[in-house]
């Protein structure tokens, strides 16, 4: 690894320690200008390919799938930690399925599962453009079902 302070080519791990997420931390020294820096290393958990619903492939986009919670959740007492939360727990579920692949209505229905635990209103809003509730019949289903409950 470069020296992040003067670009020389050689630098020295002095300790390496391990972290419970699987990550490890070492510490280095440049034999160039002695400076000292920590480095980390994380194991990166495959994500399936999404099968959108006309069949086309798409990577799954972590920015995407957030950017949509917070359309939904705009306005609510929802935090950012709230938010974070449930797309980790998301990204666990699709690592820990194991397929190469999933329908990207999979992760649609876990946000719809999460948010209905967080927040109603985050979760019609969301259900509405997710499922595509169109009419005001269908949406009204959901909102019935969800006062049923
Ligand atoms: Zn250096």
């Amino acid at each position: 690894m470069r020296c992040p302070y003067c670009g020389h080519k050689k630098t020295r791990v002095i300790d390496t320690s391990h972290d419970t997420r699987g990550g490890t931390r070492r510490r280095r020294v440049c034999d160039g200008c002695q400076q000292r820096f920590s480095s980390y290393e994380r194991p990166i958990l495959a994500t399936p390919m999404l099968i959108k619903r006309d069949g086309t492939r798409e990577e799954y986009s972590r920015e995407k799938l957030i950017s949509g919670l917070w359309v939904a959740c705009a306005k609510r007492p929802i935090s950012t930690a709230d938010v974070d939360r449930i797309v980790g727990e998301i990204e666990a579920e699709l690592q820990q399925i194991g397929r190469s692949e999933v329908k990207s209505r999979y992760v649609g229905d876990l946000a719809i599962r999460k948010l209905k635990e967080l927040d109603e209103v985050a979760y019609v809003r969301y259900a509405i453009v997710y499922l595509g509730l169109s009419d005001l019949e269908s949406i009204r289903n959901e909102i019935d079902t969800l006062l049923g409950e």
